[in-house]
């Protein structure tokens, strides 16, 4: 079914008794030529590109819980390509590229909406540190511009530019960034598969890989074995513990992200904001509500729940720019399983197992790479070739030494 202005209308008219589910409930055959674990954001977006794209055919995704209850679901929605070193800026700048056209590619209203993101400054070495980011953006064919302390008092004049502590220097800023409606790309993502032809199956846990001779030729589910040519991996912050199933110790570790929803308010925050001396992002959904998120937990773990003292810690940094945020209340909180990479950036590779395939180390920004991972991902699977945007995302870094630390913040992955 294609959905249009017209159908909307025809149904509003009629009942709404036209409308069918937006995708089958398949059943798992006994095999596939690709098997993708983990129906999140990435996991369906890699199924589409390989059945639109590629062309490729005899493909599911097994999902242990069902459609969008995993990261995709449960992010702050914030879409960007504001990076700084070559081996992340073209891929996501290529991710912003496919939301651009996203709605009309999958013919679902995903929300995308180009509202802007800005990062403040309130240092000297920090706005250097910007100036350096965003020519490094603009190198790359992204847009971004610098605003003076006076240009962002006139965006947003509720903003504290005059903190003792933490005085707004400045900002960089990024119109194109923005948001989009975090579970509607889930189910865009589905429909337009499960329209090519993918078999999406949710209640189907992967709890082993069935590995003869060195390659990789099916996986073992709560729902049987399934035969595989190529199997991908694509569990964000259960990588570690999937992959350990085929023998293999990953260079990443698991942490909660909380997310924020504040009660309903008048327009108030036209884009996205961060506050740069601590960590605090913001930005107000359609409804009004605040969606705002800070730093992770500071320990591992794959409880899908957060705690009171991350709580504390986000608001005291919201509070410290936008003191009016003491008046509104805190109407849901929610936590996801974060896959922290040592260097903060994300992996798309085949493993050292013949036909097995690995996509994770997403950290807290893997919602902005839906596309673009899912597109690279699909191509690698296909050709066996990286995607040229995708070409520094190899696991074997770790050992190398290329690392792509974007924060520079080392192996201490809690602080990406
Ligand atoms: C609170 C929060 C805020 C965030 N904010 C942002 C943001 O603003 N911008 C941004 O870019 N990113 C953000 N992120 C990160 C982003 O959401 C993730 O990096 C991204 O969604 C991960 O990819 P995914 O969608 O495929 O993951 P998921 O949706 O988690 O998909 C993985 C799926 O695998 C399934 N699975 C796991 N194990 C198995 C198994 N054994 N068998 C079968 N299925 C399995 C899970 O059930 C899950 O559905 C945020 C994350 C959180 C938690």
């Amino acid at each position: 079914m294609k959905y249009s202005g017209f159908k909307v209308i025809k149904e509003a008219l009629t009942g709404h008794r036209g409308w069918g589910p937006a995708w089958r409930d398949a059943s798992p055959k006994p095999d596939y030529d690709y098997v993708i674990i983990g129906g999140g954001g990435h996991g369906l977006a890699t199924a589409y590109y390989l059945a639109k794209t590629f062309r490729q055919t005899r493909i599911a995704v097994l999902e242990k819980g069902w459609i969008g209850g995993g990261n995709v679901g449960r992010n702050t929605t914030i879409i960007r390509s504001n990076y700084l070193l070559d081996g992340n800026e073209p891929f996501y700048e290529f991710s912003l590229q496919l939301w651009e056209g996203l709605e009309q590619e999958l013919n679902y209203n995903a929300m995308v909406s180009q509202r802007g993101i800005l990062n403040l400054i309130h240092t000297d070495a920090q706005r250097d540190a910007f100036i350096r980011r965003g020519n490094a953006m603009l190198l790359n064919g992204a847009d971004a511009e610098l605003l003076s302390t006076d240009q962002i008092k006139a965006r947003y004049p509720f903003l504290n530019t005059e903190n003792a502590r933490f005085p707004i220097k400045g900002g960089l800023a990024q119109h194109r960034g923005g948001t989009v409606r975090h579970d509607a790309v889930a189910w865009g993502y589905a429909r337009a598969a499960d329209q090519n032809g993918v078999d999406i199956i949710q209640n189907c846990e992967v709890t082993g890989f069935r590995i003869e001779n060195g390659t990789c030729v099916g996986v073992e589910t709560s729902r049987g074995m399934i035969g595989a040519k190529k199997v991908a991996s694509c569990v964000a912050g259960s990588s570690s513990r999937l992959m350990q199933k085929a023998g293999m110790r990953l260079p990443i570790e698991s942490t909660v992200l909380q997310a924020f929803v504040s009660e309903g308010l008048k327009p108030l925050l036209p884009g996205v904001i961060t506050f740069g001396a601590g960590h605090f992002y913001c930005s107000q959904s359609d409804k009004g509500g605040l969606v705002f998120g800070g730093d992770p937990d500071g320990y591992n773990s794959y409880a899908q729940r957060g705690n009171l003292p991350v709580v504390e810690d986000v608001c005291e940094g919201g509070m410290a720019i936008f003191p009016n945020l003491g008046r509104a209340r805190l109407l849901r909180m929610w936590g996801g399983i974060m896959d922290m990479s040592m260097d903060g950036s994300p992996i798309i590779d085949r493993t050292h197992i013949d036909g097995l395939y690995f996509n994770g180390g997403w950290c807290y920004g893997g919602f902005k790479a839906t596309p673009a991972s899912g597109f690279a991902y699909a191509h690698l699977l296909a050709t066996d070739t990286p995607h040229k945007t995708a070409t520094a995302y190899r696991l074997d870094r770790f050992n190398t030494g290329h690392m792509i630390d974007e924060k520079g913040m080392g192996n201490s992955p809690n602080l990406h």
